[in-house]
């Protein structure tokens, strides 16, 4: 496991998100860090994710708003860059979290284009039917209005069944409250089992 990397590349950012925090708050800072973390390929989520047992991607993310107890996910999409963005995109429905095609087809509505989240590295880690290094992504703020978000994005636990639902789009895995946002990495059988992040 590349622990320098990792560390190296946090601490890129939260350099970048900070700014990001005091000119746009909570919200936009939560957004810009698991963007950059979707990014880079060294984390399990967006670019980089983990294969399910059949050779695909799907990734799963969550957005919540502490100030309004409003969640919002996907859970098992594909071909998108940023799933968080699709999670953000859903606080402003009626209906919050969407699966599967139906969360691609809302995606493809809202105009975020196709993109292959597969790599060479994820790819071999797959064909040796290893699960990998972990490395789910979320990231927890609170702006100088008080205002509290957490987001969570991921690729699975790697060469799970095919449609295995993670728990960051769910309340155990992400959640916040006006008083406080955590964001969870872990077994996500285990972490539903205690129900951990509410
Ligand atoms: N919590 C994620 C899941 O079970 C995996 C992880 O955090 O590495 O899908």
């Amino acid at each position: 496991m590349d622990v320098e990397g990792y560390r190296r590349s946090l601490s890129e950012v939260m350099d970048a998100a900070w700014p990001v925090l005091h000119a746009d708050g909570a919200r936009a800072a939560v957004l810009d860090a698991v963007r950059r973390l979707e990014d880079d390929p060294l984390f399990n989520a967006g670019l980089g994710s983990k294969l399910q047992r059949d050779g695909a991607v799907r990734m799963s993310a969550a957005i919540m708003d502490g100030r309004r107890r409003r969640f919002s996910g996907v859970v098992n999409i594909e071909r998108v860059q940023h799933p968080i963005d699709v999670a953000l995109m859903l606080q402003y429905e009626e209906h919050r979290v969407l699966a599967g095609r139906h969360a691609l087809a809302f995606a493809r509505r809202n105009d975020v284009p196709d993109f292959d989240p597969e790599t060479e590295h994820r790819r071999r880690e797959h064909e040796a039917c290893r699960v990998g290094d972990t490395g789910t992504v979320g990231a927890v703020a609170v702006d100088a209005e008080g205002v509290i978000w957490a987001a969570t994005s991921t690729g699975g636990t790697g060469y799970e069944l095919p449609g295995r639902v993670s728990d960051s789009a769910t309340v155990a895995g992400t959640f916040a409250t006006s008083a406080a946002a955590v964001s969870c990495t872990g077994v996500g059988e285990d972490i539903v089992d205690h129900a951990f992040a509410a």
